[in-house]
């Protein structure tokens, strides 16, 4: 191993899904004489959080999930975190539009789909939140085509899974937003990744980094290759560690000080899934409720509509499930070596600092089948048990680091977190993920590498519009630009029924 060559590289990205394939598109735009390589351990790119199988496909755009608009003592909602979302997701579209026409990326509907996106409010609390929400977000050029309404007839129009036939008198609306999206990242990583070794790129699958070391102004990497079992040395002056699950382990091995004292704890998620063409005709979105009083916001169930393959199915979720490997392709070991004496403060820490998460996840793990059964009721109340797998979908790695004195978890929100003078970036935390990567892999650029981003600027500006442009001061402007992006890419809005027309529940 001493003794074989070091081959030489300007940039090395590890892992290969959509995070590095977005970020290795964009340096390739603005750096195209640099020399990248990408380097991912499984079979084909695209197979782990990015997979479609492993996440939900819900091009988070901020216009159904309660999360980003949380409530306000005074009854009304905070909207920023819906508007930052909406932008950021208006980032990926344009980028995605920008690469189809110029005939990189294609074609768009093998990865990207219009599917409604609806929000659930139940019980006078969460009707009155969602109006809020709904009051609060209709004037953006973002929000234009949400609906609300709480009439029985459109409820059940726009939801018949959900409403027809539905006992009880407890209080409920749906917004709608008509140009929601259902996103196949799988298929997106694998085609930015094509388009990036028409540009010079070189993407290797089987190869995977088993060592990462700060020699002088260089990231040396060890590399097994999985096909041959031969080692590789590299060496290049930036290297970004987009391994998903994998990343915190790596970075604790390179001895990064930054993430000495962060811990990590795997989740992974589970879903009820149906193919019964009679239930998937009946429920044409991604209806996205909030939680119960006093449960966690991970715990917000959502029923989605999903495309895979060309396939549909419905999924409900998430059912929260423990595995101790950090990716689902991980190792059984994967937690117990994650700990630390560095971590272990820290771990003990967020167990202290949040019994109800703590607790949710604990009775998560142990319900039952008819618990999960009785959970899809609630969403669905016609569900028959024989109707639905449970399967599980996506490993979520939730980082854990001490903010303020507490032990806290990194749940929503992507970190981007840099060492050695911004030669290594990588990224913690798991979510919103896929949908705002190239909010989040422009925010890599400047975090890496600010002395260029002046340079950079016209050629990003060009192929991949920041959240801070696209909140032009026009609002005309960035409409129409969503708008083109849209035709683009083929989304055209799904009108809903009319109240009298529904597709009639099974
Ligand atoms: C249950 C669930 C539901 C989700 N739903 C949504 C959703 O609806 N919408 C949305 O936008 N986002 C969603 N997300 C988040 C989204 O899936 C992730 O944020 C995103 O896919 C992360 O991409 P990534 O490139 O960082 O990681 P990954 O896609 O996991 O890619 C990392 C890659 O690195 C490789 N790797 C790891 N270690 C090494 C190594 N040592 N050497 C070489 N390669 C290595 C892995 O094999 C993998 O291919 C969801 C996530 C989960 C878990």
């Amino acid at each position: 191993m001493e003794g074989s060559p070091v081959e030489e590289w300007d940039v090395v990205l590890v892992g290969g899904g959509v995070m590095s394939a977005t970020l290795g598109v964009l340096l390739a735009e603005v750096q195209p004489d640099w020399r990248i390589a990408v380097l991912e351990r499984l079979d084909a790119a695209g197979l782990e959080s990015s997979s479609a199988q492993n996440n939900a496909g819900t091009g988070h755009a901020g216009l159904c999930e309660f999360n980003y608009t949380p409530r306000r003592p005074d009854g009304g909602v905070d909207a920023s975190g819906a508007v930052r979302i909406g932008e950021q997701f208006a980032s990926s579209l344009l980028f995605w539009a920008r690469l189809v026409e110029r005939g990189e990326l294609g074609p768009p509907e093998a990865f990207v789909r219009s599917v409604p996106h609806l929000g659930l409010g139940r019980g006078a609390d969460g009707v009155a939140w969602l109006r809020a929400r709904w009051e609060a977000l209709r004037g953006h050029p973002l929000f234009t085509d949400l609906e609300f309404s709480e009439d029985p007839a459109v409820l059940a129009a726009w939801l018949p899974l959900l409403f027809a036939g539905r006992a009880g008198d407890e209080p409920l609306a749906a917004t709608r937003a008509a140009q929601g999206t259902d996103v196949d990242f799988g298929v997106l990583t694998r085609q930015l990744l094509a388009a990036l070794q028409r540009r010079g790129g070189d993407v290797r699958t089987r190869q995977e980094v088993t060592s990462l070391r700060r020699r002088g102004r260089h990231w040396h990497l060890e590399v097994r290759d999985l096909g041959t079992r031969r080692r590789r040395r590299l060496r290049t002056p930036y290297v970004f560690v987009g391994a998903g699950g994998g990343t915190l382990p790596l970075l604790q091995a390179a001895r990064v000080p930054e993430v000495r004292r962060y811990g990590a704890f795997p989740i992974s998620g589970r879903f009820l899934r149906t193919d019964r063409p009679q239930l998937v005709a009946a429920h044409r979105g991604k209806v996205y409720g909030h939680a119960e009083p006093g449960a966690p916001s991970i715990s917000v169930p959502h029923l989605d509509l999903r495309v895979v393959d060309g396939r549909e199915s419905l999924l409900f979720g998430p059912f929260a499930a423990f595995s101790p490997r950090f990716l689902v392709h991980g190792r059984p070991t994967d937690l117990l070596r994650s700990v630390r004496a560095g971590n272990l403060p820290v771990l003990l820490a967020s167990v202290r600092d949040n019994r109800s998460l703590v607790g949710y996840l604990v009775r998560q793990v142990t319900s039952s089948r008819e618990a999960r059964m009785a959970a899809l009721r609630r969403f669905v109340p016609s569900a028959r048990a024989e109707d639905w797998t449970l399967v599980t979908a996506g490993q979520r790695v939730q980082v854990l680091k001490r903010t303020g004195g507490r032990g806290t978890v990194v749940g929503f929100g992507t970190e981007v977190l840099t060492s050695a003078g911004g030669s290594l970036a990588a990224l913690l935390g798991a979510s919103p993920g896929a949908s705002t990567a190239v909010a989040t892999a422009l925010d890599v650029l400047a975090a890496s590498s600010p002395q260029r981003m002046a340079e950079w600027a016209p050629r990003l500006a060009a192929l991949a519009p920041s959240a801070a442009s696209v909140r032009a001061p026009d609002p005309d402007r960035l409409a129409e630009a969503v708008a083109g992006a849209r035709r683009v890419l083929g989304l055209t809005p799904v009108v809903a029924a009319a109240p009298d027309q529904g597709v009639g529940a099974p």
